[in-house]
């Protein structure tokens, strides 16, 4: 869009890319949604697996006191930068590391200048927001994120990430005489990310060990990459065949470029050119945001 028809759309007079479906997904209730009562799944919550082994073909599931609390023929193993530990108990070495990240909440008063800046859509550029909410009490509350501290896992609320997204929040709404002071500080959400070597997420079979799948390293697209780790590693599972996978859109070199092999035998010495191409961090879109 172009800025005149984006202020009437969002608020904000800046051209870009309007997706009318897109910007922020709930996903408490998309998570329920997808593992409601279903005759085909069991649920077994808050049982952390500590050591995977092999026995007979099967794999065992084992907990904290090493006791085998699963068994089965076929394991996704979906569990971010926990993925390191876990494999490493199969004597696989994943190059994970952890990228921590700090959202900010705002509050604004509703007499400060920002009131008029406020986005009414979620708008991704340099950072992200979320559209505005007006609370009863006349003032806004405002999502801003977020910072993209590389190597650490601290998860410990910093003053600096807020400084960093109150910058981030006058860029997004074109709004740089904007008093970052204006944007109080009402609460935070901190996270890790997890991110592979070569910044591609880490999907698919794992050939090295027969009937382990590994769904990991989706960094900060873990929306977007786990819709398509969803449909690989299934039709990895139930060996449908690579027609099948191609009819999804998955060319061979998208699979080779996602599957744990790349970092075996010296994969990584010739990385494909899809993985010069994509990257976790910085996503190819036409004004090369850095969504975080
Ligand atoms: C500040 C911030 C903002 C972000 N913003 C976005 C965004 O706007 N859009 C987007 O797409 N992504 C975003 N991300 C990234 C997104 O959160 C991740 O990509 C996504 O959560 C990764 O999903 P996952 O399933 O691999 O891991 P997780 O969401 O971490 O889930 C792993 C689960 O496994 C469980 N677990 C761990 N170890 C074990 C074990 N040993 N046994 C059993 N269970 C275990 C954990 O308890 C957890 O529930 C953001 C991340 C951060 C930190």
């Amino acid at each position: 869009m172009e800025a005149q028809e984006a202020e009437n759309v969002c608020g904000i007079r800046q051209s870009g890319v309007w997706l009318p479906r897109g910007a922020s997904l709930n996903l408490f209730e998309a998570s329920n949604k997808l593992l409601k009562a279903h005759e085909g799944l069991t649920c077994l919550w808050n049982a952390r697996i500590a050591s995977l082994e092999e026995s007979h073909g099967k794999w065992n599931l084992l907990n904290e006191a090493k006791e085998t609390i699963l068994t089965a023929d076929k394991v996704v193993v979906a569990i971010a930068m926990e993925s390191k530990a876990l494999m490493s108990t199969l004597g696989i070495r994943l190059p994970l590391k952890p990228v921590r990240g700090q959202l900010s909440i705002f509050s604004i008063k509703p007499n400060t200048a920002w009131v008029n800046k406020l986005p009414k859509v979620g708008i991704s550029g340099d950072g992200y927001c979320l559209p505005a909410e007006q609370l009863e009490d006349g003032s806004y509350r405002w999502m801003v994120g977020s910072s993209f501290d590389e190597g650490e896992d601290d998860l410990g609320s910093r003053d600096s990430s807020d400084a960093f997204n109150r910058e981030q929040a006058q860029g997004l709404v074109d709004f740089s005489e904007g008093d970052p002071r204006d944007l109080l500080k009402a609460g935070d959400f901190v996270g890790v990310r997890c991110v592979a070597g070569d910044r591609l997420p880490i999907i698919g079979k794992l050939v090295q060990r027969p009937g382990i799948f590994l769904a990991t390293a989706l960094g900060s697209r873990g929306i977007l990459w786990s819709a398509l780790a969803a449909k690989l590693i299934t039709a990895q599972l139930l060996e449908d065949d690579f027609a099948l996978l191609a009819r999804f859109g998955f060319a061979a070199d998208l699979v080779a470029a996602l599957a744990p092999a790349r970092f075996f035998a010296g994969a990584l010495a010739a990385p494909s050119a899809l993985g010069a191409l994509a990257s976790n961090s910085k996503p190819i879109f036409p004004s090369a945001p850095k969504a975080r």
